[in-house]
């Protein structure tokens, strides 16, 4: 799957979900702050199984989803304010490589 493809499903589930109603960008932000979040959760719960603690998980299928729900949230963000996310990553990639001397580009 590619960016576009998540975009368009964003666009027409947005539609769905949301009717008419305007979304603000602090929602948005919320909205990925939480999903970082529940990433970042699902990483504590793997670390405790790594170092032995109880309270562990093991498997990445929690991880995974959460992972996923952080990129279809960027995606919102961007979809809102008319990024183009594709072209951004590849600028901001890019320009990362070139700042450490890196040659690998996108
Ligand atoms: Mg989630």
């Amino acid at each position: 799957m590619d960016l576009q493809e998540l975009r368009t499903a964003n666009e027409k589930r947005h539609i769905e979900w949301a009717q008419d109603n305007d979304i603000p960008l602090s929602f948005r932000g919320v909205e990925l702050a939480g999903e970082v979040g529940e990433a970042c959760n699902e990483i504590k719960k793997l670390e405790r199984t790594r170092i032995g603690i109880a309270g562990g998980k093991e498997g990445l299928a929690d991880l995974t989803e959460e992972l996923a729900d952080v990129l279809i949230c960027v995606d919102l963000i961007a979809m809102d304010l008319n990024i183009d996310l594709s072209a951004a990553l590849r600028a901001k990639f890019n320009k990362t490589s070139e700042k450490l001397n890196l040659k690998t580009r996108l």
